[in-house]
């Protein structure tokens, strides 16, 4: 828990860029050019494409859009490819009922059968079928079937196993088509990447996507296949070196089922980055495990320099409202508190009615929230379960939040070429931005992920020397306008400028003071 003042309804710092980022989904409600360009401006940093909804041609046009969008901004931003996973949905609901779909009530009586296809009404009982087979072969009876985020809740009486199953409605509602259906008492022998999800997959890869999230997954061996597959493809636009995540998209492992919290361990050190999918783990699980959870992954992904988001229901009930609840509100501010990297939006950006307040309202609830939270004292050591390569980067910068705190600096400026250093910097919560600098672009749209962090995409000096580049660092420090004369700003560099593995050394500059130069204080 960070140290917080006292509060005031004047923000101590509003000038610095935000700590926590935010990923905002695209849909219908936000793929205009004007949206686009709203959203950018009101501060998004990551943009998700979701393959669950909408065909690869869909995402095509989405993409073109998106990165004209980013060009004309200047900015970097990544991009986020969401694959569906083994998610069971309903199939097609004709609208049967008055106001659309299927009306269930308490107590009826509904059959699943294999091979129907469109929902009908079949002897007076609604019929459904669902999109994958193993559903008819492992949900016993006794066993609960939930429908749409587990608004409708149904338990299975009677099956006639590969055929059919019958359920009782225990909690009603309208069922329409591809609504989700969770399992949560089923053991489904499902394969954790369907043979769309490799398509989706390739389509990322070709389409130089900056991340790639991966639904449902169980254990750490389903984010190491991917990521095999993923090195094999040999995405095209990415350079050796582009990340130190590996030579391919990183990964973003979506915990959203109790078998992910049994593997949470080697999962994460499996994958390059989390997502907290509270939307499905709270109909998985239990709904109060989900706050505890959620502060414990947060807590270890910190520790090991995994960035981390936040995810669903965050300003939920603006997709039709102009204002939060409270709860909302406090749920982002508890989010940017416990550390997060970024809290992301859904269906508020992508099918909403405010996509462009929806993010201005939890950019300002990030700003107001982090203005009040001083540095966090950093007592314990780190993790002994890290390999050597991000072991010393981790420790670096645990050395340079030290060095930080000391001398009351003001910002960290990095260079960071394929990312790594700023991805460790950004865990130990600066609460002063941190500037990465990297000639790669790739590099520097993934960089806008991780919390903190200020992506600046530029050439090195042609020196390669760092006091030439120190001229470029003093003029950006002063345009940001966070620093008066003789405040310390802290430059994290190996040598040359812009080599890949590179020995990073750390140096103070005393702005203003020319003289100051460079110092070389710690090696790694
Ligand atoms: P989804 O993932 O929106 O793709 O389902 C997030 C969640 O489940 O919370
Ligand atoms: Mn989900």
């Amino acid at each position: 828990m960070p140290h917080l003042s006292a509060p005031s309804w004047i923000p101590k710092d509003s000038t610095r860029p935000a700590h926590a980022k935010i990923v905002a989904t695209l849909g219908p409600a936000s793929d205009s050019d004007e949206m686009l360009e709203k959203l950018i401006e009101a501060g998004v940093s990551v943009f998700r494409l979701n393959f669950s909804h909408g065909s690869l041609e869909d995402m095509d046009k989405r993409l073109t859009k998106v990165r004209r969008a980013i060009d004309n901004s200047g900015r970097c931003i990544a991009t986020l490819g969401d694959l569906q996973g083994p998610k069971m949905r309903v199939c097609k609901v004709p609208d049967i009922h008055e106001d659309g779909g299927i009306m269930l009530n308490k107590g009826d009586q509904v059959y699943f059968r294999k091979g129907q296809g469109d929902a009908a009404i079949v002897d007076g009982s609604p019929s459904f079928d669902v999109t994958f087979d193993p559903f008819y072969e492992d949900v016993l009876p006794g066993q609960r079937v939930l429908i749409n985020d587990g608004l409708i809740r149904m338990l299975a009486v009677e099956q006639e196993k590969g055929k059919w199953l019958r359920c009782q409605v225990t909690a009603g509602g309208k069922v329409t088509s591809s609504k989700g259906v969770n399992l949560p008492d089923s053991e489904l022998d499902m394969p954790a990447i369907t043979e769309r999800d490799w398509k989706c997959a390739k389509w990322a890869c070709e389409h130089g996507l900056d991340y790639l999230a991966l639904s449902f997954v169980r254990t750490a061996d389903e984010i190491l296949e991917l990521k095999a597959k993923l090195d094999e493809w040999k995405c095209p636009g990415q350079q050796p070196g582009d990340s130190d995540m590996g030579t391919s998209i990183p990964v973003v492992a979506k915990i959203e089922m109790p078998q992910a919290i049994t593997n949470l361990d080697s999962i994460i050190h499996a994958t390059d980055a989390i997502m907290v999918a509270r939307g499905d783990l709270g109909v998985e699980m239990d709904v109060a495990q989900v706050p505890i959870i959620q502060k414990y992954i947060l807590a270890k992904c910190s520790a090991l320099g995994k960035p981390c988001i936040v995810a669903t229901q965050m300003l939920e009930t603006m997709i039709e409202s102009i204002t939060p609840t409270r709860a909302e509100a406090s749920d982002v501010a508890n989010a940017v508190l416990d550390g997060c990297d970024a809290v992301m939006l859904s269906g508020e950006t992508a099918v909403g009615a405010h996509p462009r307040v929806v993010v201005e309202t939890m950019q300002r609830i990030i700003k107001v929230t982090e203005s009040r939270m001083d540095q966090i004292v950093h007592s314990s050591g780190l993790p002994t379960d890290m390999k050597e390569y991000p072991f010393r980067s981790a420790a670096l910068a645990k050395g340079v939040w030290h060095m930080a705190d000391q001398l009351n600096a003001k910002a960290i400026v990095v260079w960071s070429q394929a990312g790594g250093m700023a991805r460790y910097l950004s865990q130990f919560d600066f609460r002063v931005p941190i500037y990465g600098y990297t000639s790669s672009k790739m590099a520097a749209n993934r960089m806008a992920l991780y919390g903190g962090v200020t992506p600046i995409f530029t050439q090195p000096p042609e020196t390669g020397r760092l006091r030439d580049w120190t001229n470029q660092v003093e003029n950006l420090i002063r345009a940001e306008g966070i620093t008066k004369d003789g405040d310390a700003v802290l430059l994290v560099a190996g040598k040359p400028l812009g080599a890949l593995l590179a020995q990073s050394t750390v140096s103070i500059l005393r702005m203003g003071d020319a003289s100051s130069g460079f110092r070389e204080l710690i090696t790694k």
